[in-house]
């Protein structure tokens, strides 16, 4: 099985459009320890042929032109592209769908609450439903994906609810409670038939004892590396939001994803989802080093990892 990270920022990407902060403006000004990324996604294949694509950031157009191996290969219009599974509803995880409107046949996979809020949208539309069929991830039961004729593409998918938040442009003013699991946010475990899997979980709350039991000896986990710090966003003045209100762990502190997953005897540890605010997006910080001599590596755009 082959994985490409396609995107390995958070939201907004590295640099941001709009953010002047230190990291970003080392990033603007081509400083080689400050490599720019995308909006976070990934593609898989177990065939190299036939890609899986999780998640549809803003940025897949950009991620598809600097990957040769989504590109066309035979006829006039081709893609790879099979099929994409979404792990979320937020603009993050769902704009991309909108680059691929031009007429090609993949399938769709989501959870119901997810499906529901792109068939809520107009937008989504330009997707027309006989060329991507929609279809139903369920949690907690293994899927066997296939492409938008129904080809089977040699995985199988297990989404499972990680303590998470609704999509941001769902959030209701009168609720409270956007710690909540109800099954907007979901991790993955992505497994082909030779009996090779991984987890995929580009969103997370916190690491709770099922999320831990899940990936706990696992070869390979892709994680949530959003914020170094809870409030480190606004210790910078740039959002008024801590990452508990946005739905994401930080990296450090007793809390933290280190911390949890310290234990758990996971073969291979990636952070992906890194926000720009986040200094160990930088090459050169002390933070980078605490978590790479805690086991993790920092995933950055067209990095690839074989199973
Ligand atoms: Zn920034």
């Amino acid at each position: 099985m082959k994985l490409i990270i396609l995107g390995a920022a958070a939201g907004g990407g590295f640099p941001q459009w709009n953010c002047a902060c230190a990291n970003c403006a080392r990033a603007r000004r081509g400083d080689p320890a400050a490599r720019p990324r995308t909006q976070a996604a990934l593609a898989v294949s177990v065939n190299n042929s036939d890609y899986v694509i999780f998640n549809a950031s803003p940025d897949l157009r950009e991620q598809i032109l600097a990957t040769p191996a989504l590109q066309p290969r035979s006829g006039l219009r081709d893609s790879p592209i099979a099929a994409a599974v979404l792990t979320g509803g937020d603009v993050d995880f769902t704009a991309g769908l909108l680059n691929l409107r031009e007429g090609h046949r993949f399938a769709l996979y989501a959870g119901r609450r997810i499906l529901d809020l792109i068939e809520d949208s107009r937008i989504f539309r330009v997707l027309d439903g006989g060329l991507v069929p929609r279809r139903e991830l369920p949690v907690d039961m293994p899927t066997r994906l296939a492409d938008g004729m129904g080809r089977d593409l040699g995985m199988t998918v297990e989404a499972f609810v990680v303590p998470g938040k609704v999509a941001l442009y769902a959030e209701d003013a009168s609720r409270t409670d956007f710690g909540s699991s109800e099954g907007d946010t979901i991790g993955l475990r992505i497994a082909d038939d030779a009996g090779k899997a991984f987890f995929y979980i580009p969103g997370c709350a916190r690491v709770s004892a099922d999320v831990a039991a899940r990936v706990r000896g696992a070869g390979l986990v892709l994680f949530d590396g959003t914020l170094w710090r809870d409030n480190e966003m606004i210790e910078a003045g740039l959002l008024p939001k801590t990452g508990a209100r946005m739905g994401h762990i930080s990296v450090s502190g007793p809390e933290g994803s280190i911390a949890a997953f310290a234990g758990l005897e996971v073969g291979r540890k990636v952070f992906v989802h890194v926000n720009n605010s986040n200094p160990m997006i930088l090459d050169d910080t002390p933070e980078r080093a605490e978590a790479e001599r805690a086991g993790w590596t920092v995933a950055h755009d067209g990095m690839e990892i074989e199973l």
